[in-house]
């Protein structure tokens, strides 16, 4: 079924370090962008940044969206 959702930008993007490139990724962050931040509520959720800006806790520069990410 087709998810409308599907396609929109993280609400966070604007004030995401990962998104507005200030976390040293190893992996490519077009990639991490098109996975997580573009990819609609179902992928946000799965972001652990995602997931703290909701519970408004502290976000730093060291943070990745998944475990399976890491920083330089
Ligand atoms: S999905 Fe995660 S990494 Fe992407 S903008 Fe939102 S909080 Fe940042």
């Amino acid at each position: 079924m087709f998810d409308k959702s599907m396609g929109r930008l993280c609400i966070y993007a604007g004030q995401c370090p990962v998104h507005k490139g200030l976390v040293a990724l190893k992996q490519p962050l077009f990639l991490v962008k098109n996975i997580y931040c573009n990819n609609g509520p179902r992928w946000w959720n799965k972001c652990k940044v995602y997931v703290r800006f909701e519970a408004g806790d502290e976000i730093n520069d060291q943070m990745v969206p998944a475990d399976d990410l890491s920083v330089q």
